[in-house]
């Protein structure tokens, strides 16, 4: 008999499932419903679309019912909403959208692949014309067809995460005036507070405004124009609002057939995105998955892991060994010109996960060869274990190759690397593309050297108060350029003949523009017996602590 599998969901986790099952199985009827008029579309690129750097919207359809069947023998039902599954009768109940009918349809495997909906709060004014979620083609629509019938000049979006600065950064490309308006002090919360500086900054130098540290309580509208209402009593005005607050798993049909979901509001699954119900898999935003570091259970919407999990659950099914790692929110975003990318730990998700033993290093390497032109500084953070040297999180912000080296480390956290590791790995060089040393590389190489012992570091949350000598061994233009409160100068070259001006009661933070010349300085005097530290990241990194 055939083996019947049903896929609610048809697009990242839903769609690659079905496929990957039909490659397994050339005999099992796999049915997708899906309740939106398209399958496989490509929401990650919603954003583009909405800017016109995407102008033609056939160009986000990865794949249509018709292509489904005649290459997958896949039958794929759009419009179709499934309204609740019948776990002892193994049926789902749906509703086709267009005619309003109800059926029901039996399986052998149900695949739950529902995605996440956008968080929208339900404060004063929420349903006014005007603010809009983005999730699907239609959204985006509806987005284009608003700024175009009103010539919208001004926006406000609601939310500096992922999606709202890639919507922030559309909209300034259409030519609006862009407020962007968040509760935390930073934009993009997968980076470290001090790691998103550079990103305010370059928000700011391309005419975004930013309103930081204050959350929206509400909307209003006056004589045809919308204002986000803030916390603090502020009144920001917009001819158009994007909401983008987050987004909440779609669990709400696997919660009410009794499936097992977790604190976070996922449904539970095992390692092969099996629920707590043998026939039913989970796959996508809409589940909870395990941290690769903390090991706790979190929710990472992404499209990489959507479709491996559709995968794993594909092969589960027809009954081959499939294991889901766990997710480690390796992310990228892009803002004009500018890559911020992440992966697993944060040295604020530790905190949160009440996880300590973890050391961080800054650095700020050339993105390639600094004789060739065009190299472009990086903004580097590496996070890792001080027990074992393991990393666990690395964050990266630049105009070039931040991604490239977040990717190399998001390997090494896949497969429990060390620091050492990172010193040792072997990537591309030729001066166009990097550096002998590659910024993986030396970042390995500075977190290597605090667990030798042979840096001793200074956090930077401790520098007020630390009652420390701060010594800046910049050259002095630099110096008077600026430097951080309270430091002396002395110079590098002249170090080793000034010996004598520095006290050996009291300890001595060094630091220089990037953390390079502070090392070398920390090597001299920790060999003549003083007692000192380095700064990392030198000055640069104490102007993202600063803000
Ligand atoms: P979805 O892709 O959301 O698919 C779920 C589908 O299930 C929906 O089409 C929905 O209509 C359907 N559905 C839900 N309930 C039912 C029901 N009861 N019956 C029938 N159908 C149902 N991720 C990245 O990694 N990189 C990015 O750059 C990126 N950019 C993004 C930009 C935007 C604007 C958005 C919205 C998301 C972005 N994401 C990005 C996230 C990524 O798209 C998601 O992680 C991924 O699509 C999740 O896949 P999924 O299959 O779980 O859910």
């Amino acid at each position: 008999m055939e083996k019947r599998v049903l896929i609610v969901g048809g697009v990242a986790g839903g769609a690659t499932c079905a496929t990957r099952l039909r490659r397994l199985d050339e005999t099992a009827r796999i049915i997708i419903f899906e309740r939106g008029p398209f399958v496989a579309f490509a929401n990650c690129g919603l954003p583009y679309y909405v800017g016109n750097v995407i102008q033609d919207e056939s160009k986000l359809l990865i794949s249509t019912p018709e292509q489904f069947l005649m290459r997958f023998n896949i039958e794929v039902r759009t419009g179709n909403e499934v309204l609740a599954i019948d776990r002892a009768r193994r049926e789902i109940e749906v509703r086709e959208l267009a005619t309003g009918r109800f059926y029901r349809e039996a399986y052998d495997a149900l695949v739950l692949a529902p995605g996440a909906e956008p968080v929208r709060p339900a404060l004063p004014g929420i349903d006014l014309p005007g603010i809009f979620t983005l999730r699907t083609i239609p959204d985006s629509h509806r987005i284009r067809e608003w700024i175009e019938s009103r010539s919208a000049q001004r926006a406000v979006v609601a939310g500096g995460g992922l999606i709202g600065i890639e919507m922030t950064e559309n909209l300034v490309l259409r030519g609006l005036k862009v407020t962007v308006v968040d509760k935390l002090p930073q934009v993009l919360p997968v980076l470290d507070t001090e790691m998103a500086e550079p990103v305010c900054r370059h928000l700011e130098a391309n005419g975004v405004a930013l309103y930081l540290g204050d959350g929206v309580a509400g909307f209003a509208e006056d004589q045809g124009r919308l204002a986000v209402l803030t916390e603090s009593g502020a009144r920001l005005a917009a001819d158009l609002i994007v909401l983008s607050l987050g987004v909440r798993p779609d669990s709400a049909l696997a919660r009410t057939a009794g499936l097992e979901i977790g604190e976070l509001g996922g449904i539970r699954v095992d390692d092969s995105m099996r629920t707590s119900d043998p026939s039913i898999w989970a796959v996508g935003d809409a589940v909870e998955v395990r941290d690769t570091v903390t090991g706790h259970w979190r929710l990472v919407p992404l499209a990489g892991p959507a479709n491996r999990q559709g995968r794993v659950a594909a092969d589960s099914i027809c009954g081959r060994p499939a294991v889901f790692r766990g997710s480690q929110g390796t992310t990228v975003c892009g803002l004009f010109g500018m890559t911020v990318a992440a992966t697993g730990a944060s040295e604020k998700s530790l905190r949160e996960a009440g996880i300590s033993g973890y050391e961080a290093v800054y650095l700020h390497p050339e993105s390639h060869a600094s004789y060739y032109p065009g190299a472009k500084r990086l903004h580097m953070k590496l996070v890792f274990s001080v027990r074992d040297g393991r990393v666990w999180g690395a964050q990266a912000v630049g105009e070039e190759g931040a991604e490239r080296r977040i990717d190399v480390i998001a390997m090494a956290i896949q497969k429990n690397a060390t620091v050492f590791d990172l010193e040792d790995c072997q990537l591309c060089y030729a001066p166009q593309f990097g550096s002998a040393k590659d910024p993986v590389n030396l970042a390995g190489m500075a977190a290597a050297n605090v667990l030798r012992g042979d840096v001793h570091m200074a956090p930077w949350r401790d520098l007020a108060g630390s009652g420390a000598l701060i010594l800046d061994v910049r050259e002095r233009y630099e110096y008077a350029a600026g430097h951080i409160d309270g430091a002396v100068n002395l110079p590098l070259d002249e170090l080793r003949q000034r010996l004598d001006e520095l006290p050996r009661d009291r300890e001595i933070w060094v630091n220089c523009a990037i953390g390079e010349r502070s090392y070398y300085a920390l090597r001299i005097l920790q060999q003549h017996g003083f007692t000192v530290r380095n700064l990392s990241g030198g000055y640069l990194t104490w102007w993202g602590w600063q803000q």
